[in-house]
């Protein structure tokens, strides 16, 4: 409730500052869901991906509205598009950006074909509708609409449309940010990772990603002489990594909160039923085993809530053995390890090794991490209070801020201090297990939502950098 008082203050502080001339909605509309779906009928599954079809179509549409754009491309085959309205300088810019790319699919999975933007029922079907192809063209529409309108502004938007983000690719993010930087260089940078959910059809809340765990992969690999299968050997490397694998699916690695999952679950609670917010209020108690009992219940019924608590490790691959009378002489194991943003790496590896406790099984970093942690973004800063009041105005409803357990091109963004948000459009909470969400072989969006979304963008933007 108390938030609700505050969101109600904040609405009326905002009101003399919310934008007063408002583009032709109904005529953005029709523009909106044309070069949506224009996107979508660009397959750039990847792998392989060919982004560079989004990327010129992209840059035709800015061509056309005389909106500075370049294509940069390492491969010419999965080329991004950065363009740049101007504005005064008294800020430093504010970049938008989606990924170009989408996963691959089981055509015959599909209800409608994955790649023809199907309308039915006031939804759209196609890969990367809610991932990440409303994000592009949210951005790609803020951009002709700021254009079209003249709008001064106190600060560079800087658009993005880049390829390779399925997979961390090294054709996309890492080139802007490593060769390009001057180019995508910004104060603030809004992309996916963020959304609105609706349940029973209505706004419940808005969740804003402000940082995300770094992913990584720590192997465990077992040898020892191999023998016959009818003389059972102490060093047998399956039954030493069998142990191992079970003592980590074991371990919930220690919890540690920060700034963005404590007001997470916090606000969560507020707007929750009584009996699952007192799991969100324990989770955030000084009291350990009151802390231990709300996070049981957590990774039984919610294990994302539980993730969101800690660095996690999930072992996924394990491999050993090949035939069944041959003791093998190796077996490996390969865990998912999600990272809190301020891990310590090396000392995380350490613990993992006193968790196996078995010097048979050898723990490593394979390679170095794909992307960078970042610093998380301070709720109190101008554009957190931004976008909550863009939430307030367009969703009315609560605003959110959370961590993401997954990874998104802000990561490498984050590292280099930009201050970066994640945001989506609002999508049904049935959806997901429906198998309508993101990744799955029905995804779609709403069109309604589509246009919410637009202007949700709009107002974010224009509030952050339209000039005063
Ligand atoms: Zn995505």
């Amino acid at each position: 409730m108390k938030l609700l008082c505050a969101s109600a203050i904040a609405i009326a502080a905002l009101l003399s500052s919310a934008p007063q001339s408002q583009p032709d909605w109904r005529a953005v509309e029709e523009e909106t869901l044309r070069h949506y779906q224009a996107l979508l009928r660009l397959d750039t599954r990847n792998p392989p991906g060919n982004e560079t079809i989004a990327a010129e179509y992209v840059k035709g549409v800015l061509d056309r509205e005389g909106i500075p754009a370049q294509i940069i491309a390492a491969d010419p085959k999965r080329a991004n598009v950065v363009a740049r309205l101007k504005g005064s300088g008294r800020k430093k810019p504010l970049l938008i950006m989606g990924h170009t790319d989408v996963v691959t699919v089981d055509p015959a999975k599909w209800t409608f074909p994955p790649f023809s933007a199907t309308r039915d029922g006031g939804y759209v079907y196609g890969r990367g509708a809610v991932d990440d192809k409303d994000n592009l063209t949210a951005a790609l529409m803020t951009m002709i609409l700021l254009k079209r309108g003249n709008v001064a502004l106190d600060r560079d938007v800087i658009f993005v449309a880049e390829a390779g983000e399925e997979g961390g690719d090294p054709v996309g993010i890492d080139v802007l940010v490593k060769d390009h930087f001057p180019d995508v260089d910004a104060e603030y940078c809004l992309a996916e990772g963020g959304g609105v959910t609706r349940k029973d059809g209505k706004v419940a809340y808005a969740t804003i990603q402000t940082l995300e765990k770094i992913p990584r992969r720590i192997e465990l690999s077992a040898g020892g002489p191999a023998g016959h299968g009818s003389v059972p050997l102490k060093t047998n490397p399956v039954v030493h990594l069998a142990g191992a694998v079970a003592r980590i699916g074991e371990w919930r690695p220690p919890i540690r909160l920060n700034e963005t999952t404590a007001a997470y679950f916090k606000r969560l609670a507020d707007i929750s039923p009584p009996d699952v917010a007192q799991h969100y209020r324990d989770v955030l108690s000084s009291d350990p085993a009151v802390q231990k009992a709300a996070d049981d219940w957590l990774f039984e019924h919610e294990p994302r809530h539980s993730s969101m608590l800690r660095t996690s490790a999930s072992p996924n691959i394990i491999t050993g053995g090949y035939r069944f009378n041959v003791i093998p002489s190796a077996a490996t194991a390969t865990v998912d390890v999600r990272l809190l943003p301020d891990e310590d790496q090396p000392a995380f590896l350490e613990m993992v090794k006193k968790i196996v406790g078995d010097p048979a099984v050898e723990v490593r970093y394979p390679q170095a991490a794909i992307r960078p942690g970042g610093r998380e973004v301070r709720l109190d800063s101008e554009a957190f209070t931004a976008i909550e009041a863009a939430v307030t105005r367009v969703y009315d409803t609560v605003t959110i801020p959370a961590m993401g357990t997954g990874a998104t091109d802000m990561a490498q963004l984050r590292a280099k201090g930009v201050q970066c948000f994640g945001i989506g459009p609002a999508t049904d909470t049935e959806d997901g297990p429906r198998g309508f969400g993101a990744h799955s072989d029905q995804e779609r969006l709403l069109e309604t939502e589509l246009h919410r979304f637009v202007r949700f963008n709009w107002e974010v933007v224009t509030s952050l950098a339209k000039a005063r």
